[in-house]
């Protein structure tokens, strides 16, 4: 049987896929998210990861990085851990990237958690990091996250020529890397290796505003924790992202910021149950 190139992600799918605790569950079960990113540069890239990580099903978000103390005031639910990501405790799946900067300590971060045996979800400046000859040797899943500008980057290409061709870009980025890779974009795409792409029905152009998609970091890299596939986190995040978006500035549209975003999450989860 022919496989489709694309596919529509569907309402009931991800329902389907949402993460249900039970009787058993316990706060390490549902699944610990690890987030390394934000610098002295850029220190609210990391409170929106969080806040996006916070919403996503896993039981505890655990922060590694320089704004501890700025996601603590936020946020006083997160753990923090202080030294190498390699050392932190518990953590099943990783996010890595936003706001990170591309100094020596970025990259020791990085390699940090590429080297490890779990999930990671690579995002901006982590994605300016990734070692050219892909991810393929990974014993664990991989999520890459670029916006148009960041794959043109990763592919060797110019910008126009993704924007003109994201189905092909998405899928070249997939087979490059090793990985399962989301483009994001007015329509955001999901490709893994040898399955069809996915393409996700929600989203609104209010969301290219700054730190959206810092959020949606976040938020599909606690998906990733409670043991989702990466095609079915990176899916749910982006489907969940933009209807969480949507609820935010309906019924008539209206300017929303990042945050906003995150806040609107749960009710996002409500709607898809
Ligand atoms: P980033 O560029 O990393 O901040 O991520 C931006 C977020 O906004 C992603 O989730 C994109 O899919 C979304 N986005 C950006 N531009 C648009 C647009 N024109 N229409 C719908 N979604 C968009
Ligand atoms: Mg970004």
């Amino acid at each position: 049987p022919s496989v489709p190139d694309a596919e529509a992600l569907q309402h009931e799918d991800v329902a389907a896929l949402l993460p249900r605790p039970t009787a058993e569950s316990d706060k390490y079960r549902r699944g610990v998210v690890g987030v390394v990113a934000g610098s002295a540069r850029y220190p609210g890239a990391a409170v929106l990861a969080v806040a996006g990580a916070l919403r996503g099903g896993a039981g505890a978000v655990r922060y590694v990085g320089p704004g501890a103390d700025t996601v603590i005031a936020r946020f006083p639910e997160t753990l923090v851990h202080t030294g190498p990501p390699a050392k932190a405790g518990r953590v099943q799946s990783w996010v890595v990237g936003p706001g990170l900067g591309d100094g020596a300590a970025a990259r020791h971060s990085l390699d940090d958690v590429l080297g490890s045996d779990i999930p990671v979800l690579v995002d901006a400046d982590g994605l300016h990091l990734l070692p050219s000859g892909g991810l393929h040797g990974r014993a664990a899943a991989t999520v890459l996250t670029p916006h148009a500008g960041e794959a043109a980057a990763l592919l060797g290409a110019g910008r126009e020529e993704v924007e003109s061709g994201r189905l092909a870009a998405v899928r070249a980025l997939a087979d490059k890397y090793g990985a399962t890779v989301l483009l994001k974009g007015s329509t955001t795409l999901v490709a893994s290796p040898g399955h069809p792409v996915r393409v996700n029905p929600t989203g609104t152009a209010w969301l290219a505003t700054a730190g959206s998609g810092d959020v949606l970091s976040g938020l599909t890299g606690s998906l990733l924790a409670t043991g989702l596939t990466a095609r079915d986190a990176a899916s749910v995040g982006a489907y969940l992202h933009g209807l969480a978006a949507r609820r935010t500035t309906a019924p008539a549209g209206a300017p929303i910021a990042a945050y906003d975003v995150a806040a609107a999450v749960p009710e996002a989860w409500r709607d898809v149950l």
